[in-house]
């Protein structure tokens, strides 16, 4: 017997290898029971507002443009309405900071909050994917007798029926995040357009589709226990006083089956068993849980903090006349001391970080100019001279309008004073979130260059409203 089959044929053997794959490393698929109580309540609800942001939010339009919008083909990047374009790529980048720092920040106060109650991967795959499961195969143990059971009219025709439904839920899912990518309007366009007009784009789709199917309908549990880094960070974001789905081990332990005793002790107003905790070591815990993982066994990389254990002791409590939260949210150092330390030295420093990252944040948006301008010399263009032997300068006007509405861009020669401003090319309407360029011509009289590179400054405004002056050169060739 090798040393890593002892240690996982061992008692703490489950430290050794993945819940969800045996000892030879094969994957066990798990099939939880239905979780119900309190907590599956809330997050059933609080999964329809996110699943109902999650697929409206590309099709919501503020001002014309997408709620939400991450199109990194075209760097244009849409958050909650506000349009960022690719000169504000810092912002969001330093949103994206903000993000993550704040993830960090939940974590190591509250744990895995993010993958229990937000990621969409366990909405969907708890929220739509398992619930579909139960009502077409019904609970954990029948899903694996009916699994078990070799293949009949019924069961072929209800697996057809899920898998019809799953990658029908699929391709809405990988739609729905296709559109995020590229915008809703061109999904739509790639949809009802002849697909001869569109062959990337549906092979896209199509891609798209069949990843989702194959995550929630096979992947699963992997997503989050392999594949995802938040999972494996977890170790290095939490501490002892971070609050944690927990099995309160000073309560529960030493834990022993509730016998008849017990139940005699209980009807005549005895607690029971002096010797005994309050895990009755029904399994129920064990039983719900869709990573496999064995709560009473302390905090696990796969355990995803999705309160269905809390919700399977909580009932088992009711039902022995026990109060409930044997299984609850709280830290360690509260099951163990009593005590709770909300400002660990990690949360702290998460905080200072959180804080200027935001302020940053805050600062840079209020301060971004709506209109940017840059005008700089044409390139490879010295100075030509008019009928009349004034010399002329050309120079390239570039501009951003991140407004919600056209503007109109004028040009005004500051100094010197005595010069003519030309703009070549269109610049009275200048569209909503849009860039263009422009050719600006500058004629000085002879008589005024008195050095081959004069300076001049220029100001440039939207709507009359000034926006910025620039200074740059006017060379003279003689
Ligand atoms: S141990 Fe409990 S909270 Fe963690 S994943 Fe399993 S059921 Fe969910
Ligand atoms: S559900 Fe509660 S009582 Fe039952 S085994 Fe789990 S912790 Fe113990």
């Amino acid at each position: 017997m090798s040393v890593i089959e002892a240690q996982t044929d061992s008692p703490e053997g489950f430290r050794n290898r993945l819940l969800n794959f045996d000892k030879d490393g094969h994957r066990s698929k798990i099939y939880p029971q239905k979780p119900k109580g309190k907590f599956y309540n809330y997050r059933t609800i609080l999964s329809w507002f996110l699943l109902a942001f999650l697929f409206g939010a590309p099709f919501v339009k503020v001002y014309g443009h997408q709620f939400m919008l991450f199109n990194i083909l075209e760097r244009k990047f849409v958050l909650f309405g506000v349009v960022f374009m690719p000169q504000d790529l810092y912002l969001v980048a330093l949103a994206m900071m903000t993000v993550i720092i704040s993830i960090f920040l939940f974590t190591a106060i509250l744990g895995r909050i993010w993958c229990g109650w937000l990621c969409p991967q366990t909405i969907f795959l708890e929220m739509l994917y398992r619930k579909i499961e139960y009502l077409i195969e019904g609970d954990g143990i029948r899903q694996r007798l009916f699994d078990q059971a070799p293949m009949s009219a019924n069961k072929f025709i209800r697996k057809a029926i899920k898998h019809i439904i799953f990658f029908a839920l699929a391709f809405a899912i990988g739609n729905t995040f296709l559109a995020y990518i590229i915008g809703s309007d061109q999904l739509i366009k790639i949809i009802t357009d002849p697909p001869s007009q569109h062959v990337a784009g549906l092979a896209v789709m199509v891609f798209f589709s069949l990843v989702f199917y194959a995550v929630f309908a096979r992947f699963r549990e992997q997503a989050c226990v392999i594949v995802c880094p938040y999972g494996r960070y977890q170790s290095v974001m939490i501490d002892v006083d971070t609050v944690l789905v927990s099995y309160d081990f000073k309560r529960g332990e030493p834990r022993g089956k509730f016998t008849k005793q017990d139940k005699e002790a209980q009807a005549q107003g005895l607690s029971g068993a002096a010797n005994k905790g309050d895990c009755i070591d029904c399994h129920k815990c064990v039983d719900v849980c869709p990573t496999n993982v064995d709560i009473r066994n302390g905090i696990q990389l796969e355990c995803v903090n999705c309160t269905a254990c809390i919700d399977a002791c909580d009932e088992v409590m009711e039902k022995v006349k026990k109060p409930k939260g044997l299984i609850r949210y709280t830290s360690l150092s509260t099951i163990r001391d009593g005590a709770r330390h909300w400002l660990s030295n990690t949360v702290k420093a998460y905080m200072i970080v959180w804080t200027i990252i935001t302020s940053v944040f805050c600062y840079l948006y209020i301060a971004r100019p709506m209109t940017e301008v840059v005008l700089l010399r044409a390139p490879g263009m010295l100075s030509t001279n008019d009928a009349q032997g004034n010399k002329i300068n050309f120079y390239v006007l570039d501009i951003v309008n991140k407004h919600y509405h056209d503007v109109k861009i004028d040009v005004k020669l500051v100094s010197p004073t005595n010069g003519k401003v030309q703009i070549i090319g269109d610049l009275s309407k200048v569209k909503e979130v849009s860039e263009k360029s422009a050719r600006i011509m500058l004629t000085l009289p002879k008589e005024n260059l008195t050095m081959a590179d004069l300076p001049v400054r220029f100001a440039v405004y939207a709507n009359n409203e000034f926006v910025k002056e620039v200074e740059t050169k006017f060379l003279t060739v003689k």
